[in-house]
């Protein structure tokens, strides 16, 4: 009775084992017939009831056909695998596949944040020039209406090269390059790179960006400058700096401040993009930001570029790329735009 189980076990695992189709369907009569619950593991279990030579015989023969059928099973495994393989390898290509795109890199925040401002104003009769980096001191100081020994040449103290030369700490020798080649009536941005011997922090940087701004015609006043800023804001940050929104009562102020290079000076400050004014901890609770310095061109600096202060007049500005920036993606360290960590610029 049992030899009669046992050759029928046999017949028919092996059976199954050698039309198993795949690897998978293999692995699973493996579990049917050589587990421990599987056929032959019930096998062994049921040897209990025999008796002694019963047993032993029985046990014999039921390890023999399990490891007959462990070869059988082992032999159909290696060709399944094969057989895998030299499928794989033959199907190697599909060229029904998606590709893998490449990664694409894109442009830099800051330069978004440049083509952004020369594009709005553009749209206000703008033109935009560009200018050196390296400087001589005439046009980084002395053409500014900045004499040698004059304080005000602290705080702009710069890189030195030899021959006189420095790197630029601002964007305005730009508008004296400008001049010395157009008259007036002009209007002209110049954004570029500056450099100071700032030590680095969440806000400062001994290499940052900026764009200066001039404007020359026949009777400017602080009122164009008010109207031609005002403007550049409300585009620049869309309603966040509307002054009809902020209650009527404008997106910026002037608070009056001293520049050797125009006269008068004054500090221009946005009604806080976060707050609308109300205070809150990007304004430090005032309901402002300062973002740039302006004033009327002294008339010392059109003089020193040719231009006719009896004839002209203008405004410029400086703006701090890097803070606005700062503001318009509400990021509080400078420092992680000039990183270069992929994690942070994949954002913009
Ligand atoms: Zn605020």
């Amino acid at each position: 009775m049992q030899d009669l189980d046992l050759e029928k076990i046999k017949v028919e695992a092996k059976g199954e084992i050698e039309n198993a189709g795949d690897l998978a369907g293999l692995v699973l009569i493996g579990k049917k017939y050589l587990d421990k619950d599987g056929v032959l593991g019930e096998f062994f279990k049921s040897l209990g009831k025999l008796s002694k030579e019963e047993r032993a015989e029985a046990g014999v023969k039921a390890n023999e056909i399990k490891q007959y059928l462990a070869a059988v099973f082992e032999a159909k495994s290696g060709e399944l695998e094969a057989k895998n393989i030299e499928q794989s390898g033959q199907n190697f290509f599909d060229t029904t596949l998606p590709g893998v795109a490449p990664a694409v890199g894109h442009l830099h925040p800051f330069t978004l944040i440049e083509r952004e401002i020369g594009e709005i104003f553009s749209g206000m009769g703008f033109e935009i020039a560009e200018s050196r980096e390296i400087e001589t001191e005439w046009y980084n100081f002395d053409a500014l209406n900045v004499p040698k020994d004059h304080p005000a040449r602290d705080e702009f103290d710069t890189l030195f090269m030899e021959g006189g030369l420095c790197l630029r700490p601002h964007t305005s020798p730009g508008q004296v390059r400008y001049m010395e080649n157009h008259q007036p009536p002009l209007r002209i941005i110049v954004p570029g790179r500056c450099f100071r011997r700032d030590a680095v922090d969440a806000s400062h940087m001994p290499n940052f960006y900026q764009v200066e701004g001039l404007m020359v015609d026949k009777g400017i006043s602080v009122a164009n400058f008010k109207a031609v800023i005002d403007e550049f804001f409300r585009r620049f940050f869309g309603g966040a700096a509307d002054s009809k929104k902020a209650g009527g009562g404008g997106n910026i102020r002037l608070r009056p401040s001293f520049f050797p290079f125009t006269e008068p000076s004054f500090e221009v400050d946005l009604r806080c993009v976060n707050c609308s004014g109300s205070g809150c901890s990007a304004c430090k609770g005032t309901g402002w930001m300062e973002v740039m310095g302006a004033g009327m061109v002294h008339p010392a600096v059109l003089k020193n570029s040719g231009v006719d202060p009896s004839r002209w007049q203008g405004f410029a500005f400086g703006i701090g790329m890097d803070r606005l920036a700062m503001i318009k993606h509400k990021i509080n360290d400078i420092r992680l735009f000039y990183g270069g960590n992929q994690r942070f610029l994949n954002q913009f």
